[in-house]
């Protein structure tokens, strides 16, 4: 039986820490899903369909990995493709306190799907998409960090916001 897992986040935008995490579980797992989760109450900067061309854009170097957007419990999406496991990225202890809480959760809805954590490389501890987005706000360098394509993507969108600020 072919062992899948489901990689859910927001990815707003994708970054290399994210990107890291999904090479190595491509290692793991005969195919993995990034799960883009949809959720109409998170205002997000970019919108689900420009986050999954970029996550789309930075995975096409892996065959065994596809994306595919969801809008509802990640457990349920899991049940619906099959997954033996859920992949989540630990970064700091910071990260362990609501992973924890969330991996429970999960477990208590099915029990059957496990959690499994994994460590990106070091250059990308400190790493998230919301550091990512301020530094671009205000024209930082953002290359070490994201793939060219989404580089490209968090200029424009700046760039889109400045002169929509300056017609207002
Ligand atoms: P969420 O909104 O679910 O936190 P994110 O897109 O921020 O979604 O993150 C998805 C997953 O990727 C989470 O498990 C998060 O801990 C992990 N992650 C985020 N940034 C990094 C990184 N730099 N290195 C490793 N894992 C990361």
């Amino acid at each position: 039986m072919k062992r899948i897992a489901i990689y859910p986040g927001s990815f707003d935008p994708i970054t290399l820490g994210h990107v890291d995490i999904i090479e190595r579980s491509s290692h793991i797992f005969d195919h993995v899903i990034v799960n883009l989760a949809i959720n109409p109450a998170k205002t997000t900067l970019f919108n689900s369909k420009e986050r999954k061309l970029m996550v789309e854009d930075a995975v096409k170097h892996i065959s065994n990995v596809s994306v595919e957007a969801f809008d509802g419990l990640v457990v349920d999406f899991a049940k619906k493709r099959k997954a033996s496991a859920i992949i989540r990225g630990l970064r700091a202890i910071s990260d362990f306190e609501y992973e924890f809480q969330m991996a429970l959760m999960n477990r208590s809805m099915a029990e059957d799907i496990d959690t499994v954590f994994l460590m990106p490389d070091e250059r990308y501890t400190y790493l998230n998409s919301s550091i990512v987005r301020n530094v671009a706000s205000f024209n930082g360098d953002i290359k070490n960090f994201v793939t060219n394509f989404v580089a490209q993507k968090l200029i424009n969108k700046f760039k889109e916001e400045k002169a929509h600020e300056l017609n207002r």
